[in-house]
């Protein structure tokens, strides 16, 4: 038998941490949550009494990744990712550290081991463990973003974790597998709805820029650090070619690591040429001009819990406007300015006069593009991780009633994902 031990993703987005059991014990992502309901970190199950012989990581968002290091406190197993994953990876966890502090359950001592520990693996190459052999699909979701297609005694698992198969001005979309497979395991972040469509998205977007901007006003995208940030370089260079454009936060270490990778990326050399064209911001003087109105800032942090996004608001003048990309978690500031108008400062609510707007520019698959995976893998055992309760629940009885064998598993179950004859 074929098993998945869930130790999180299970009925709630955040925290992916699975064990997949074949002749071998390995590790499909180990990540944190980085806000739970009462705004803490949360973590997986733990692994330390499990024998593992090997992790694959499948993209660097910390949801994903943010618990590796944790795993060199007790364990000294290879951890398998894409060369981009590792780089932004190393940014995400220094950030960790200086922003958790003592509260992290790992320190610097596991961080470095855990970069010492890492295997690159490609995409379309292949590894073994033991008798299983993995390989890694590009997932279309942020550079380096990879599903896991594991093989075992001619059986097939295949770990989606965050995909997105419609093109974005970054990547070509995920890869879609052109086999069968015994079993899915599959994200539901959006198994209810659909995102809008790209282009005509972009250019409401690209619009909204136009009039802010003409009016003598400045655009400020709160922006998620990682693909996020560099995706609205993109866009607003493909619609304005000569908007200043500031990017600030840690979103500007992640660029140079994008400009990095021109395998990982689609229209590499328009990306470089679009990053050349706009001000890394790194002093006062330069802050002030971002400000200064006929401009857009692009940001961390995406959700505005800290980062120069939330110092930004002070300044902007009264023709600016704020637009979120991504979506903001359930009390974090970017969910209190776009509902009620407010932001907590240091324990101060703030109120915040200047308009505020949401675009859905999701990095995930939508309602029919998980169906399509499910019809075109054909699986024999369904297994909806990473969407909150509702979603991962009703995503499992819709596939029910097509006829599929799916589950939406509680964190601690184990699965029987396929018999070995
Ligand atoms: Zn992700
Ligand atoms: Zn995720």
């Amino acid at each position: 038998m074929i098993k998945l031990h869930c130790l999180g993703a299970s009925r709630e987005v955040g925290r992916s941490a699975f064990v997949l059991q074949t002749d071998r014990r390995v590790l499909l992502d180990y990540g944190m949550k980085i806000f739970d309901e009462a705004g803490k970190p949360t973590y997986p199950d733990s692994v330390e009494d499990v024998k593992l012989d090997a992790a694959f990581i499948s993209h660097a968002h910390l949801d994903h990744s943010g618990f590796v290091p944790k795993i060199y406190t007790h364990s000294k197993i290879p951890w398998y990712a894409t060369p981009p994953t590792y780089d932004i990876c190393d940014i995400l966890w220094k950030d960790s550290m200086k922003i958790q502090g003592d509260e992290l359950p790992w320190g610097n001592a596991h961080y470095k081991k855990a970069m010492k520990y890492w295997q690159p693996l490609m995409y379309n190459h292949r590894v073994g463990v033991g008798e299983t052999n993995f390989e890694f699909m590009d997932a279309g979701h942020i550079a380096g973003a990879a599903m896991v297609l594991a093989k075992y005694n001619g059986k097939k698992i295949l770990y989606t974790a965050d995909f997105k198969s419609e093109a974005t001005r970054l990547h070509a979309g995920a890869k879609m597998p052109r086999e069968n497979v015994d079993a899915l395991i599959i994200e539901s972040t959006y198994a209810d709805r659909e995102h809008p469509e790209r282009k005509g998205l972009e250019k409401k977007f690209a619009d909204e820029i136009y009039e802010t901007v003409n009016q003598g006003g400045t655009v400020l995208c709160p922006s998620f650090a990682v693909g996020r940030s560099q995706e609205l370089i993109r866009i607003i260079r493909a619609y304005h070619r000569d908007v200043p454009i500031y990017l600030d936060g840690m979103a500007k270490t992640v660029t140079h690591v994008y400009a990095k990778y021109r395998k990982y990326l689609q229209d590499y050399d328009r990306f470089v040429q679009d990053v050349e064209s706009i001000t890394f911001v790194e002093s006062m003087e330069e802050k002030k001009h971002a400000t200064a109105g006929g401009n857009v800032i692009v940001s961390t942090a995406g959700m505005m819990e800290g980062g120069p996004a939330l110092n930004y608001t002070k300044y902007l003048n009264r023709d600016s406007k704020i637009i979120f990309t991504g979506y903001c978690v359930e009390g974090t500031n970017g969910w209190l300015l776009q509902n009620k108008g407010q932001l907590r400062v240091e324990g101060n609510m703030l109120e915040v006069e200047l308009p505020v707007e949401y675009m859905d520019f999701s990095a995930h698959a939508g309602r029919k593009d998980l169906f399509d995976m499910v019809k075109k893998t054909n699986p024999g055992k369904i297994v909806c991780i990473h969407g909150d309760e509702a979603r991962a629940e009703k995503f499992a009885e819709e596939l029910k009633g097509m006829g599929y064998d799916a589950v939406a598993p509680s964190r601690g179950d184990k699965i029987d994902l396929a018999k070995i004859s």
